[in-house]
């Protein structure tokens, strides 16, 4: 069990992430609510015990169960992209280490996160826990959205699809964002925005190039 205690954040952490801030704004991110949140939110929370060196370097890690924290570059373009406000509701599709997550509630947006792994939900709901987070955490086949509780603002999809699920484009709001990456091999993939115009429209479009692990699940990877 994680205890509040166990979530540290020094003054060295608390300069390294500084740090990380100039490098993503010198990589592109303008947002400065994303900037900010990138500023605030503690990645070592969510990061493998042991590897302090490599906290604040802006590269993907491996975590259990074969899966990655998302680099800090992509998380914050991803977040950039879903042009987001306070008070809209999200849905994140793969939890994984959740700091994808943290950084969607320090946005101040209602957040929905969907895990295919049970232990890691387990881990980064245990994590939550201990913040006082309200997050809602779901267990299961993400590629299916959570339909009960649609429409969403957006929609962040931190797996690489074989193809934009139909599902996604469903549960959005009028005006909602998809951000997903899409492309038949996951070493390189397309991030692609969709937005939703009215109920029969859609503008789509392809972005940068990006790795990630699969999307898997009956609208993903076998
Ligand atoms: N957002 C995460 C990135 C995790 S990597 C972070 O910030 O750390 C992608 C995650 O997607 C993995 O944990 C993987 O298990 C999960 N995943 C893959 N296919 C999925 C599916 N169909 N439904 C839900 N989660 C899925």
């Amino acid at each position: 069990m994680v205890k509040k205690t166990d979530l540290v954040d020094t003054l060295i952490h608390q300069g390294q992430r500084k740090r990380l801030v100039d490098e993503l704004r010198k990589k592109g991110i303008q947002s400065p609510a994303v900037l900010q949140a990138m500023g605030t939110v503690p990645r070592q929370w969510f990061f493998p015990k042991d590897f302090e060196h490599f906290i604040y370097r802006d590269a993907a890690f491996p975590i259990d169960h074969g899966q990655t924290i998302s680099q800090p570059y992509t998380v914050a373009y991803q977040t950039e992209l879903l042009a987001i406000k306070s008070g809209d509701k999200v849905l994140e599709i793969g939890t994984g280490s959740g700091y994808q997550a943290a950084i969607l509630l320090a946005m101040g947006v209602q957040v929905y996160s969907v895990e295919y792994i049970l232990p890691l939900l387990q881990k980064a709901s245990g994590i939550f826990k201990a913040l006082g987070a309200e997050i809602q955490l779901f267990h299961g086949d993400g590629t299916l959205g959570l339909p009960s509780f649609a429409p969403f603002d957006a929609i962040v999809v931190t797996a690489g699809a074989p193809a934009v699920p139909e599902t996604y484009v469903k549960q959005l709001a009028i005006g909602g964002k998809l951000v997903i990456p899409v492309g038949d091999n996951t070493e390189d993939l397309k991030m692609m925005r969709i937005t939703k115009i009215s109920e029969t429209q859609t503008k789509s479009e392809v972005l940068q190039d990006c790795k990630f692990v699969p999307l898997k699940g009956s609208h993903g990877w076998k």
